[in-house]
């Protein structure tokens, strides 16, 4: 199997004839080239394309134009985009709330609450678990009151407990510099340790996946340090689950 960098929290993952599709964002969020990759990606594959939450950076409402090369595509979105956007979804659309559990034909998905907007993914498909943040992340902003900084540590503490209690092989989350500790990037590898860390959020700033390896120090988990859209890694699964 293999991941594929598109741009921002976009990201392919292909696994034998499936490709799961994450957070396509709106066409003037995408550098040029990014939609023709991912249509050349997509082209006669099965896809289950997932969409955390409805802000531009993460959902396109166009979302079935880069479908349409598919041989069959499942959508998987948020609440608050069938909400935002319901002219948008085709009839047979999966709509996830905070705290649900879908079971797909060969694949499980469990979605956590975010503390932005919507949810992240927690899914199971060939017996490798994958979890896809979304913008759950550790929002500490430099100028928050106390108070709020504090209730952003204690949720995204929880937040880590049930991303650890999933146990993922390959972890995309949040690794925003605009906010302390890599907005909680550093946080999952440390802790959940995975065996690919995927960063994202990074609005194609591909430098600060540089500064997040030398801020690691040495870890146990490979880390997807991609550079620009269609850049891929492999995976090879250590364990048989
Ligand atoms: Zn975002």
């Amino acid at each position: 199997m293999n991941i594929i960098a598109i741009h921002h929290n976009c990201f392919i993952v292909n696994i034998n004839n499936t490709s799961l599709l994450f957070d396509y964002p709106q066409s003037d969020f995408l550098p040029s080239g990014c939609h023709e990759i991912l249509s050349q990606q997509l082209s006669g594959r099965r896809c289950i394309a997932f969409a955390s939450h409805s802000h531009r950076d993460h959902f396109c409402p166009n979302l079935s134009t880069v479908l349409s090369s598919t041989n069959h595509a499942t959508w998987i979105v948020s609440d608050d985009i069938a909400d935002m956007y319901p002219e948008a979804l085709p009839e047979h659309v999966i709509v996830m709330e905070p705290q649900q559990t879908y079971h797909g034909r060969d694949f499980d998905v469990t979605t956590l609450e975010s503390n932005d907007l919507g949810v992240a993914f927690c899914i199971t498909i060939n017996g490798i678990r994958i979890y896809h943040g979304g913008d759950l992340a550790k929002w500490r902003w430099p100028k928050a009151p106390p108070n709020v900084d504090r209730a952003v540590r204690l949720g995204w503490n929880k937040a880590l407990a049930n991303i650890a209690d999933f146990a993922p092989h390959i972890a995309f989350s949040n690794a925003d510099t605009r906010v302390a500790d890599f907005s909680g990037a550093l946080d999952v590898i440390r802790i959940i340790q995975p065996d690919i860390f995927v960063p994202m959020h990074v609005f194609g700033n591909t430098s600060w996946i540089n500064d997040l390896v030398s801020t690691l120090g040495e870890t146990s988990t490979q880390i997807f340090s991609y550079t620009g859209c269609g850049d891929a890694m492999t995976y090879t699964p250590t364990e048989h689950p």
